[in-house]
């Protein structure tokens, strides 16, 4: 690969991402468009098969088909130590422990994400749309996010904790 072709791909990778966060409440688009130049998140594809083979029932259900666990029954619900909470589908650091907070929903919630690593999509599943959002490395579903979250973001991202794997630090 020479040089322009390494410039040519860096570029088409760059595009791929641009799609980060689409309701951030931050309004320093710009430092965003550095970062994102910077740190490319190189997409995992993997077949239905390897999918199957790499996660249990239940976190394919909700990855890869968009399911939603019940509440109350993960226990990251309780998880308060420092670490991070990252992807059970491909290890991609989601979200820090700082940014978790206590909703009371019974599903692990924060109030912000690691940039650049976390994408989202409107969802039209209900009579009323929804922001669905899912792992910038593997396309994997997480959950939603709304807009009654606590400071500094006001948002809430609803997670499955079937679908994180904790890292304590
Ligand atoms: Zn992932």
């Amino acid at each position: 690969m020479n040089r322009r072709q390494l410039f040519k791909t860096a570029a088409g990778l760059t595009a791929a991402t641009m799609s980060y966060k689409l309701i951030s409440a931050d309004n320093d688009t710009m430092q965003q468009e550095t970062d994102m130049t910077n740190n490319p998140i190189e997409k995992l594809t993997l077949s239905k098969a390897e999918w199957q083979a790499r996660l249990t029932p239940e976190q394919y259900q909700i990855l890869r088909k968009e399911g939603t666990e019940r509440p109350w029954t993960s226990e990251l619900n309780d998880e308060k130590r420092q670490g991070i909470f990252a992807c059970a589908g491909c290890d991609l650091p989601l979200f820090k422990s700082e940014y978790k907070f206590d909703s009371g929903t019974g599903w692990p919630s924060f109030f912000d994400t690691i940039e650049n690593h976390v994408e989202t999509k409107r969802d039209f599943k209900l009579v009323l749309p929804r922001t669905e959002y899912h792992c910038a490395r593997c396309g994997g579903h997480h959950g939603h996010v709304f807009k009654d979250g606590p400071e500094p973001t006001g948002l809430r991202y609803c997670n499955n904790g079937i679908a994180l794997k904790f890292i304590p630090s």
